[in-house]
């Protein structure tokens, strides 16, 4: 990464060409991130939805790079743990000088700490954080940050999943796509979002476009009958169908009481 592109890439950039200013705003959602490697967070959130949404100003994201804020020499954002083993560790101050200066602008709803070992992120994590007016997302690498400031700043540790990644970036990309497309107005059609898997504990039913015949294969009549009644039921009976079929841990007494 040359000079220009690091600079590009440092603090309170929108990764996408043209945020709006949420700050204001009734609607919207704005969200820091504290990266390492912030060009991670580029392309993901530069395109499509993401993009729409900043270009909308219904989202804000600036990422902001570590380094910029650290007080050691050539950058440095990490040192040998204690107790020795392979791996390093993100040190406190660097993240501390960054996140008071950050929490001293404005408040947080929540400090994010993106970590395997926290709670699995999931539909209802995300409609929570869509409700909430600023996040920071602190992203780790190498083995990880410092507990300490787990212990003093981070009100919350959301993990993507049972596995490991090698930065905090791609599962923050994650977080902010299923946060940002729950904000009212960021999808076209507001109902589409609530028709989605997970949304009413239910996976979503199959869908069909043009052509209604293709290879041999037909859309379902009912599709194409033009009576709406009739085919949210048919919809919701896919959707209970495929939910039993693949995901039975879904169906709580609550959804078997809807259906
Ligand atoms: N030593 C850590 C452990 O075993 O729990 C893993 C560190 S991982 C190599 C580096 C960073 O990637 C973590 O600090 C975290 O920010 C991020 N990360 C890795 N896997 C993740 C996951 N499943 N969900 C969220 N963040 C993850």
């Amino acid at each position: 990464m040359n000079e220009e592109q690091n600079q590009e890439a440092s603090d309170n950039h929108t990764p996408p060409s043209g945020g709006g200013g949420v700050e204001g705003r009734s609607v919207g959602i704005r969200i820091d991130i504290i990266s390492v490697v912030p060009d991670l967070l580029q392309s993901p959130l530069g395109h499509s939805i993401m993009k729409r949404a900043q270009q909308r100003g219904l989202l804000e994201v600036h990422v902001h790079n570590l380094r910029d804020h650290t007080p050691y020499k050539h950058g440095q954002v990490d040192d040998y743990q204690f107790g020795g083993g392979a791996g390093m560790v993100m040190m406190p101050e660097p993240l501390a000088i960054l996140i008071e200066k950050l929490q001293s602008e404005r408040t947080y709803d929540e400090v994010i700490y993106m970590t395997p070992d926290g709670d699995s992120f999931n539909q209802q994590t995300a409609n929570r954080l869509s409700m909430k007016g600023a996040l920071l997302i602190i992203c780790g690498h190498y083995k990880g940050i410092d507990e300490r400031i787990r212990q003093k700043f981070v009100t919350m540790e959301v993990s993507i999943g049972d596995y490991v990644l090698s930065g905090g970036e791609l599962a923050a990309a994650v977080v902010v796509d299923a946060v940002g497309r729950l904000i009212p107005g960021v999808l076209n059609d507001e109902t589409s979002a609530l028709l989605d898997s997970f949304q009413d504990g239910l996976l979503a039913p199959p869908v069909y476009t043009r052509p209604a015949e293709w290879r041999g294969m037909a859309v379902p009549d009912i599709l194409l009958c033009g009576d709406p009644k009739k085919i949210d039921a048919w919809r919701h009976e896919e959707a209970f169908r495929r939910t039993e079929e693949r995901r039975p841990d879904l169906l709580s007494d609550d959804v078997l009481g809807k259906t």
